[in-house]
This record gives structure tokens, sequence and C-alpha cells, in this order.
């Protein structure tokens, strides 16, 4: 094969060699493409083995060396690798034999994908078989030490909620972070998330021959929480909240954070309010699952009321664990929420399934339970 050079002992180009010669085998397994950097002004990109550029639109193949360091960045609707111009989007495989491509200290399997994505940003985007996304989700989402049958349920619940994700359309399907489900690659995997993620492969949870957006958290508190309309999903009987008894020894089950005035004075102050002082603060609308939707404040300037989703953002979920709020108390300086549960509190409760599949229940009655009405169903 006839490799030229076009930088000075950094990018090779490989004409005529096959485009993907390794992806026509598997193409009805289902894909997913996973952003894994968002908005990215450059990368270092460190390699550890010889790694192929390949521009999509053109085919144009290149080889990065390895144990080398490349810079890479974009520029309009293109992508500079080590200086030279390479039209958006392109493709890292790594050589054939060689070790998969490591970014940002993880280790990715399946093929990077770099696209410029305007003003000078990157995205990168890892395409992979759905299974193997899987088994870099279930580390991140679990702690790979819980039952195996609670393994097992998270990770059905993870395949249907990235399953519900798929846009043909767009740049990629789903980011990496909490916001939808957690991944970080490959290094979490172990055997027990292998034989979860294999023996449960392909099931999935449907409601009227349609798949659920299969939420799930950490903890619910005694009662998981009914979709809300404003996430745009249709409230149906899998996602309208069940009574939980499992997850009520777990030391999330309950939290407390106080807040002073000052500091909630400053958050009505931030959305537009006058106030001066504040003279008190109580639940004011509740939903269903018993959850908090608004506070109504009283302040030197009458009151006026504060959607908890909104105190949540501003003082944080880690603090405001959830929306599950039982009590305020008065105290010197300020306020004392207790409150239940952590996390949004829809679908399945991770601390709740780990109790289940401690006594000894199936991974079918845990999810039978936390989406009632569901059917575990073969993706095909
Ligand atoms: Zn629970």
């Amino acid at each position: 094969m006839r490799i030229r050079l076009l930088l000075p002992l950094l990018l090779l180009r490989v004409p005529g060699a096959p485009l993907f010669p390794c992806q026509a085998p598997a193409a009805e397994a289902p894909r997913i493409r996973v952003a894994i950097i968002r908005g990215s002004t450059s990368l270092n990109l460190k390699t550890s083995a010889p790694i192929y550029i390949v521009e999509v639109k053109t085919g144009e193949k290149y080889q990065l060396l390895a144990d080398s360091a490349y810079e890479v960045r974009s520029m309009g609707a293109s992508i500079m690798v080590a200086g030279h111009r390479l039209l958006s989007p392109v493709k890292m495989l790594p050589a054939e034999g060689a070790e998969r491509v490591r970014l940002a200290s993880r280790l990715y399997k399946g093929d990077i994908i770099l696209r410029a994505s305007g003003q000078g940003r990157l995205d990168i985007i890892e395409s992979l078989l759905l299974e193997e996304y899987l088994r870099g989700v279930l580390p991140a989402e679990m702690s790979p030490g819980w039952p195996l049958e609670a393994l097992k349920a998270q990770a059905v619940a993870s395949r249907t909620y990235a399953l519900k994700q798929l846009k043909p359309s767009a740049d990629y399907d789903i980011t990496d972070g909490v916001e939808m489900q957690v991944y970080k690659g490959y290094d979490g995997v172990n055997p027990r998330i292998k034989e979860a993620v294999d023996s449960t492969r392909g099931e999935v949870l449907r409601y009227k021959r349609k798949l659920i957006t299969a939420f799930f958290h950490s903890c619910c508190g005694g009662h998981t929480a009914g979709v809300n309309s404003a996430w745009g999903e249709g409230v149906t009987k899998p996602l309208s909240g069940v009574k939980d008894p499992y997850c009520a020894g777990s030391s999330h089950s309950r939290w407390k954070y106080f807040v002073t005035s000052k500091d909630l004075l400053a958050f009505l102050q931030k959305r537009g309010s006058t106030a001066l002082k504040l003279k008190g603060i109580k639940p004011h609308s509740k939903g269903r699952s018993g959850r908090i939707i608004t506070f109504r404040v009283s302040t030197d300037r009458g009151s006026e009321t504060a959607l908890v989703k909104e105190m949540r953002a501003h003082f944080g979920s880690n603090k405001f664990r959830s929306t599950y709020i039982t009590k305020v108390t008065p105290v010197r300086g300020g306020y004392e929420f207790s409150g239940r549960g952590w996390g949004h509190g829809v679908g399945m409760c991770q601390e709740g399934a780990k109790t289940m599949a401690r006594k000894g229940k199936s991974y079918r009655k845990i999810l039978r339970f936390y989406y009632p009405g569901a059917g575990i169903e073969e993706f095909n």
C-alpha cells in the first residue's frame, strides 16, 4: 500500500484503503451515537496506537502515528488535525488490531466522529452498538456491587430509555451526563456488568406497543412521582407513580437542608422580586405523589409563589435533593427544609430495586413494580 506523507511525521494519507471494513456484518443490531464532548474549542489527541482518520464525505483516509500528539480543532466547516484541513465530519478508527481510542482518559470502543458544530466548536460523538453502550452505562448509573437482579432491571430500563432517544436526523442521539443517563466509556465494565446486560439482551419495556421513556432515579423516599407533563411526556400508567415500601432503609430516604433568609431573599430578587425582608415560607401546591410544586413566600412586599424546581436549580439538586419536601421549619437565621428521596422520583427507584433484589425478587418483578402495566418484550 502506498502511503503519502502529508505532514512531517504526523499525518499520513492512506489512498485506496477500504472505508469502514468491519461495519457491514453488524448492521442489523441497533447502534447509538453518544455525544461524549460537546462544544470543545480544541482537543489534544494522544495516540498510543496507530489510528485512521476518515473524511466521511470524500472517503479520504489518513493515518495518525502511534505515541504521538495531535492538536484537533474546528474551523468553519473543517476540522484541523495537526494543521491539516479536513472536511467535517471525520471518523476516527483504530488501526487493525490496535487498542481502541482513549479520550480525556476514558476508553472508547466504538467509532469516534468529530464534527464541526459552528463558531469554532467541536462535538465528539461515539457511535457504537447499543449493547456495548449499555455496558458503559450500567457501572456509571448503579454500583456494580449491587445484586445482579437490580443490575439486570437497570439494564432493561437503560436500554429502553436509550432506544427511545434515537434521532436518526440529528447529529447524535444522546448525551453522556446526568441530564440523560451517565455513560463513561468502557473502563468500569466487569463480568457482572456484562452478565446483567447480556442476560437481558434486547429486552425492553413497552406499554400499548410503544417504548416507554424508562426514567429512573436514586431514591423515591416512599412514593415514586408521576411524570411531569412539562417534560413533554404523556402521563401513561407505567409512569404515573407507585407507593414504594422498599427504599425506606436507604440513607437517601430522608434529608435536611438549611437555607439562610439572606440566600432565600437573594433567590427571590434574582427572579425579579423587590422584597427586602422575608416573613415566612410554606408549601403552596402539591402533586399527587406528595411532592411540592410551589412554595408561598411572605415578604415585606406581599407574598409570591416560587416553583420548587426553580429552587432546586438555584441551590443545587445535591442540596435540595428532591421536591418531596415534607416540612419547612423556621430556625435562627433561616429555614430548615426536610425532605425525602433523591432525584426526580419518576420511574424505577434504584434504592428500592436493590432491596427488592436482596429480598429475592427477579428483575422482571422489579420492573413490573416500578413500571406498572409495561410489558417486558424483545426489541426488534
Ligand atoms: Zn423508593
